[in-house]
């Protein structure tokens, strides 16, 4: 389980019980800058490696040079990686030490919202390939967890509503009273000890019950079918950046919407979602030409079987199913409904 408490009573605590034969710190460039500092005081000698911050890093290349510094530095199999930064970083620092001489130790130390209640929970590790995202990995657990929400101080605040997204679908798929406790909160009043806490338990059990996404585990994908076909479009037609969570959360009101239309949730909760979603993420504005390109990237959503489409819907507050079929013409009203 993950440790959520300051880095100083955690990480002397694991370095000690791990005693590796050499240690490796990975960070980016906004990671040096802003949370090795208080790494470093609490370690003994390491080796930095830094590479450059940004997904268009998270490539073979960059592992080349994650593994040439663990080659030069004589690294054994008894050696240790802490990762120390979002996603990027823990997706790669996590492959490049599973499979370095076969797997070393490694950690996730991870300092972005997403990261801490996602990203560093449940073992997929990997980098982008040719153009597609995740397309190169494997499954291992980290040897450890450490979360210290003091390292979202400094994260940009779009960067921490954007993680944010995935605290709500957390609760959305898997804990109802959270939902209540959270909807009544503007994000600047948050406790993020207890939010990150509870988000985190709730992927950690989902996980725990199908590490490998044969099942149960496709609930996490709550609101990422549309998300995810909306992200991509705005990747390859830049209008604006858009981030992963604001994507997210219009895909999750969209998803709900066909939740409706299906009968698994009531309009009441349909609405709830919806007012908060819009308050807190806006609008992503979708023009009707739009649309099309949105739905045929749906086609490529790695959920789908036989070519259909095939969705994590909620059916209740706090409740989930999964690979429910869903037609064209469906996500089709969809849109159509969220561009209202
Ligand atoms: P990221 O790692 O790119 O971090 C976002 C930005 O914040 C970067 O510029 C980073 O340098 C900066 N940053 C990090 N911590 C900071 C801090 N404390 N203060 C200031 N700046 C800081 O992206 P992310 O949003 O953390 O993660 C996205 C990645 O996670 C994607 O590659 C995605 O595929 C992956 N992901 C993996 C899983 C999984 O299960 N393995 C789940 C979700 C997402
Ligand atoms: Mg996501």
């Amino acid at each position: 389980m993950p440790q959520i408490a300051p880095l100083a009573t955690t990480l002397p605590a694991f370095i000690d019980a791990q005693a590796p034969s050499a240690l490796a710190v990975l960070v980016d460039n906004h990671t040096a800058r802003h949370c090795y500092p208080l790494v470093k005081s609490l370690l003994p000698k390491h080796t930095l490696i830094k590479i450059p911050a940004g997904e268009t890093n998270k490539n073979l290349g960059t592992c080349e040079t994650i593994w040439g510094a663990l080659t030069n530095a004589n690294f054994d199999r008894h050696a240790l990686v802490l990762n120390l930064g979002g996603g990027v970083i823990g997706d790669m620092g996590g492959f490049c030490a599973a499979t370095y001489k076969r797997g070393i130790a490694f950690a996730q130390l991870p300092t972005t919202l997403l990261s801490q209640v996602d990203a560093s929970v449940g073992g997929k590790l990997g980098i982008d390939f040719q153009g597609f995202k995740n397309h190169i990995g494997v499954f291992t657990q980290p040897n450890d967890v450490l979360i210290d929400t003091a390292f979202l101080g400094t994260l940009p605040p779009r960067e921490l509503r954007s993680g944010f997204a995935e605290v709500i679908k957390h609760c959305l798929i898997a804990d109802a009273a959270e939902w209540e406790r959270l909807r009544r909160y503007d994000l600047e009043d948050l406790d993020w000890n207890t939010a990150v806490a509870h988000s985190v338990a709730i992927k950690q059990r989902v996980v725990e019950q199908d590490p490998t996404e044969k099942g149960l585990r496709k609930i996490l994908n709550f609101g990422h079918t549309l998300g995810h076909a909306v992200e991509t479009h705005f990747l390859e037609r830049p209008k604006g950046r858009l981030l992963h969570g604001e994507a997210i959360a219009a895909g999750m009101i969209m998803e709900a919407f066909i939740a409706h239309q299906k009968g698994m949730i009531d309009a009441a909760l349909l609405a709830e979602i919806e007012e908060y979603l819009f308050a807190v993420y806006g609008n992503v504005p979708l023009t009707e030409a739009d649309l099309e390109p949105v739905l045929a990237h749906t086609l490529q959503d790695k959920k789908n079987r036989a070519g259909q489409v095939r969705m994590a819907l909620i059916d209740g507050p706090g409740q989930c199913a999964y690979d429910v079929p869903v037609t064209k013409s469906e996500m089709r009203q969809a849109l159509d409904y969220y561009r209202g």
